[in-house]
Formats: C-alpha cells, sequence, structure tokens
C-alpha cells in the first residue's frame, strides 16, 4: 500500500479559528424569536449555551478567533490529524485525480466532534458551570460531548434517542465509561418527557424529544449549560482547526486543492473543512470547487428550501434561516444516522443561496460501495457517515479520468467505522436499500414551516 502522510508540528498547529461570518458577501440573517419575530441577541442565547459560544455564535466582525490556551493543550492530545495523500485509491480508480483526505478519526472518540466538544466545555467550565447536558442520537457527540466533560472535570448529561441507545448500545456504554449519565429519551426525569410518555407511553423517541428534555434540564439547574454538536456558528468555528491545519499540510505537500468535499448532516465537518480554503476564494480570487455530499434520503441542500424554520422536530427552539425539508421531516433509517438532520446550518445556508458552494446527494449503496473500496484500498473502515465524501470524491475523480484533468481533490474522513460494523455486515449481507423520497413528500413537511 503506498501511503504517504503529512503532520505537523506541536509549534506549528493553528493558534486561532477561522470565523468566514467576518468575509462574507452576505451575512448569514439572525435566529429571531418565534413569537416576537424579533432578532436574537446574545443576552437571549446565553441563559441556555455558554456565554462565549453566544458571542462567537453572533460575531460577524472577527475573522480569527484566538484559540484558548488550555483547549490548544487538549487539541496536542491528538492533533494535528493527518492529510494522506490516496494512493491506492486513485490506482484503484485509475484517474489522473491527486486525491488527499484529512484524518479526523484519529482521536480517542474516532470522530471530528471532539474538536468542538473541548472548546465548549472549556467555556462552560470558565464561566463557573459545573454541569453540562446535551442530546444525541446515535451517539457520536455524546461520546465527544462526555469525553470533554471529563477533561474540564464537569459532569455531564446525556439525553439519547431511546431507539438509537437499544440500536447502538456501545456509544452510550462509551458515554457511561468516560463518566456521564446517559437517559434514554423520552424519560421520566423531566416534565417535557413525561408528557410524552403520558401521551404515549411506547415512543421510540427522537432528537426533538431529547433536544426537548436536554434544554429543560439546563434551563432548570443552576450551573448547566446546553451544547449542541452541529448546526450553530460556534460549532463551525470550533472545527476550522481541520480546515487549517489542512492548508499547512497541502502547502507541505505543494499542492492547492481544486475541490473540496465533506459529508453533510447539519454542516460542522464541511465547514470544518471548507472555510478556511473558501476564505481564499473569497479574498485571493482562488476558485476551488465546494461539495457537500449528503444522503438521498435527507436532501436538504439539493431539494429543500430556504426558509426561516425551527432547529428541533418539537419546535422549541428559535427559528433559522436554513435549507430545509421541514422540521417534522422524518428521514428513512439510514445507517449514516449523523446525516438524518433536516436542515442546514445557517452559514452553510447562505453560502448556498450565494452560489459560494454546492451539495450533491448520495445513495445509501453508493457511500458503502465507496466505503468498501476506500477500506480496502486505504486501510481504513470509514464510518458511514464519511463515506458519503468518498462517494462524492470517487464521482469527481471518474470525472477526471474521463476528461484527463489532473485536479487536486481533498476530502475530510469525519470519522471511522469500527463501532458501526452491523451496518456493514447488512452490507455484506444485501441487506441495505436505498431511499429516495418523492416531492410530494417533501411539499408535505415544508407546508409546516412557519417562516416564508
Ligand atoms: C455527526 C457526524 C457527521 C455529521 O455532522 P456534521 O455536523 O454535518 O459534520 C459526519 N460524520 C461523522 C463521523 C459524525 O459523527
Amino acid at each position: 500500500m503506498k501511503q504517504k502522510r503529512f503532520i505537523l508540528q506541536e509549534n506549528e498547529l493553528p493558534t486561532a479559528w477561522y470565523n468566514i461570518q467576518a468575509d462574507m458577501p452576505t451575512k448569514p440573517m439572525p435566529p429571531i424569536h418565534p413569537a416576537t419575530r424579533q432578532p436574537l441577541g446574545v443576552d437571549d442565547l446565553a441563559h441556555i449555551f455558554p456565554r462565549e459560544c453566544c458571542v462567537q455564535e453572533l460575531d460577524t466582525e472577527h475573522d480569527f478567533i484566538p484559540i484558548p490556551e488550555e483547549v490548544l493543550d487538549k487539541y496536542s492530545f491528538y492533533r494535528s490529524t493527518p492529510l494522506v495523500r490516496a494512493y491506492a485509491l486513485e490506482e484503484a480508480l485509475q484517474t489522473p485525480a491527486h486525491i488527499y483526505f484529512k484524518n479526523e478519526s484519529v482521536n480517542p472518540l474516532g470522530s471530528h466532534k471532539i474538536n468542538s466538544a473541548l472548546a465548549q466545555c472549556y467555556y462552560a467550565k470558565q464561566e463557573g458551570t459545573t454541569n453540562v447536558t446535551t442530546e444525541t442520537g446515535a451517539g457520536q457527540w455524546g461520546a465527544a460531548l462526555a469525553y470533554a466533560a471529563r477533561v474540564f472535570d464537569l459532569e455531564a448529561a446525556v439525553y439519547q434517542v431511546k431507539i438509537s441507545m437499544q440500536q447502538k448500545p456501545y456509544r452510550s456504554s462509551i458515554m457511561r465509561t468516560f463518566g456521564a449519565a446517559v437517559t434514554g429519551s423520552p424519560s421520566m426525569s423531566t416534565r417535557a418527557g413525561k408528557d410524552i410518555i403520558t401521551r404515549d407511553p411506547h415512543h421510540p423517541g427522537s432528537l426533538g424529544t431529547a433536544i426537548s428534555e436536554a434544554v429543560e434540564l439546563a434551563t432548570t439547574t443552576p450551573n448547566c449549560k446546553y451544547t449542541l454538536g452541529s448546526v450553530l456558528n460556534h460549532v463551525g468555528l470550533h472545527q476550522t482547526i481541520i480546515g487549517l491545519e489542512a492548508e499547512k499540510q497541502m502547502a507541505m505537500a505543494g499542492e492547492y486543492p481544486d475541490v473540496v468535499i465533506a459529508c453533510f448532516g447539519g454542516g460542522s465537518n464541511f465547514g470544518g473543512i471548507a472555510f478556511p480554503f473558501m476564505r481564499h476564494n473569497l479574498k485571493d480570487g482562488r476558485h476551488t470547487e465546494f461539495i457537500a455530499a449528503e444522503p438521498e434520503s435527507c436532501p436538504k441542500l439539493t431539494r429543500g428550501e430556504f426558509r426561516y424554520d425551527f432547529g428541533d422536530e418539537a419546535g422549541y427552539t428559535p427559528l433559522l434561516p436554513m435549507f430545509t425539508l421541514g422540521h417534522t421531516f422524518k428521514p428513512a433509517n439510514i445507517h449514516a444516522g449523523g446525516l438524518r438532520y433536516h436542515g442546514a446550518g445557517m452559514i452553510i445556508s447562505q453560502l448556498l443561496k450565494d452560489g459560494l458552494m454546492r451539495g450533491v446527494d448520495i445513495p445509501q449503496l453508493e457511500s458503502f460501495d465507496a466505503g468498501m473500496l476506500f477500506a480496502r484500498t486505504e486501510g481504513i473502515i470509514p464510518a458511514p457517515e464519511s463515506s458519503h465524501a468518498i462517494a462524492a470524491t470517487i464521482r469527481e475523480a471518474l470525472k477526471c479520468k474521463q476528461t484527463g484533468e489532473e485536479k487536486v481533490i481533498l476530502f475530510n474522513l469525519s470519522g471511522h467505522g469500527l463501532i458501526d460494523m452491523s451496518a456493514y455486515d447488512q452490507y455484506l449481507n444485501g441487506d441495505l436499500m436505498n431511499y429516495k423520497i418523492s416531492d410530494a413528500d417533501i411539499e408535505r413537511t415544508l407546508q409546516g414551516v412557519p417562516g416564508e
């Protein structure tokens, strides 16, 4: 197996995150209050989230935001992550393209989510908080938060969607190993949970129920803050450490990407690798292309509409301007659990509207075909989410094969799939299928969207 890896020394690590809001030609529209329709400020958000995260959320001025010393110190436990030239994949595809990937699976939790979990827990600790809470579906975010809370000596309470807890038992074991209290949602521990269970004793849980419980816990418990693993601007900000490192590592390789690709759930790993390169399109006349790979079964970028919509199924959050399928959209039960979200983050939605990036949708079987080829060529079993980025990369590399172009393609490997092997089993046994949704289904859930 021929491979070339580029690693940064500790003194070469980036020391500030990149805030693309400062450079956007059109700033993202603000989150608004559902009843008053007034834009929300830092004070409106700071009773739920750590205050510094709220400041970052709404900062459209500062292009670089220093990473606190303590966070940098924790990053250095596992960063830099390798940038890898995927020679074996190139060879298998017989493509003239140069394929690179940034390997975010190499850390204690196995996905990129730890980059923001550490920052959010640090800020929570700084302001005197003792407890953090969150929701998790498949469990990657909950696991990252449980670890980060341990690192900063905070108590973590995670509400995990009940049905996911049963289907993916190892992720709750990981959270509990790091000391988090994990509760299946809906639960009897909150008023919201009791109400749901009273109405429907066998409710399987959803991100909507888990968000309501976590937010209720944060707002009713002194010294407790709520955290979120994707979608919001400050989460994408923390993830830019990925692209800022990749920028330096591509320079070590003597190349610059023509195409940057990442899979897309709410946008944090895509923004993380893309924004630092997009900066050079916005400021220095570069022409890199940016592609976000979403599942065919949850196509908010390619088939959703730009609207003000709720961030959660139950409609408890502020209204956010986003490309959405409607907050009541129920995605098929595909294995890329991290990509089953109905909307796109606010920054990404504006960038897509302005034509600065594009989305592609990938059928489930194509994503697994791509993941298998990647595993067999590069020796890493990718997360089902990440396989969507690999599939989009393969499409681009095969185009290069036809045209003879030697494009440089960079994609983000957002995580490994070692706790998703039951999904691989189903694929290998021929039991997986595609889920395409009809226009009528999308139209139906879009009718329930409050904003125009
Ligand atoms: C959560 C997750 C995603 C999707 O979330 P984004 O915020 O869109 O990045 C992708 N890959 C992995 C491995 C994840 O855990």
